[in-house]
């Protein structure tokens, strides 16, 4: 099992409180850890296919079509500066987008003095526990997100 099919799983059983939406090939859900305000990610609903080459190309286009409505309504909803789009996979295989919204200083000075990928930034910093949302926080920003998704829909 993996860890995104376990979050698939909660949120089948409605027990995943970072859930927001479902649409046609995958499920909107908020980040863990909101070091950077507004993470959010986008989960393909099946793991039969681990490489978006392997989607057939309808799906696939319904899916980059998905992900872009869900980082549009990210930037809408949370105001960054810029979107980042990352679809990874070393960490989980399943196929899913991280949103990332970036904004000036926001990796401090690592990378290139202070411009660069996410993951530039200390681990440490950006999953410690203190950039995990509240309940109250988390709800308000599942309803903005949801609030910007269904305006595009
Ligand atoms: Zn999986």
């Amino acid at each position: 099992m993996c860890l995104i099919c376990d979050r698939i799983e909660m949120i089948k059983n409605g027990t995943n409180p970072y859930f927001v939406k479902e649409l046609e090939t995958g499920y909107v859900v908020i980040g863990d850890h909101q070091h950077f305000y507004g993470y959010s990610l986008f989960l393909y609903k099946n793991h039969d296919k681990t490489e978006l080459f392997q989607l057939d190309k309808a799906e696939r286009s319904k899916f980059m079509e998905e992900m872009s409505i869900v980082a549009e309504a990210t930037s809408n909803a949370f105001h960054p500066e810029k979107m980042n789009y990352e679809l990874l996979g070393m960490g989980d295989a399943h196929l899913h987008w991280h949103l990332y919204p970036r904004r000036a200083g926001d990796i401090e000075n690592c990378g290139n003095n202070g411009v660069g990928p996410v993951w530039c930034y200390s681990f440490e910093k950006m999953y410690d526990d203190a950039n995990r949302p509240s309940p109250e926080e988390l709800e308000q920003m599942k309803d903005k997100l949801r609030t910007e998704l269904e305006k595009l829909l």
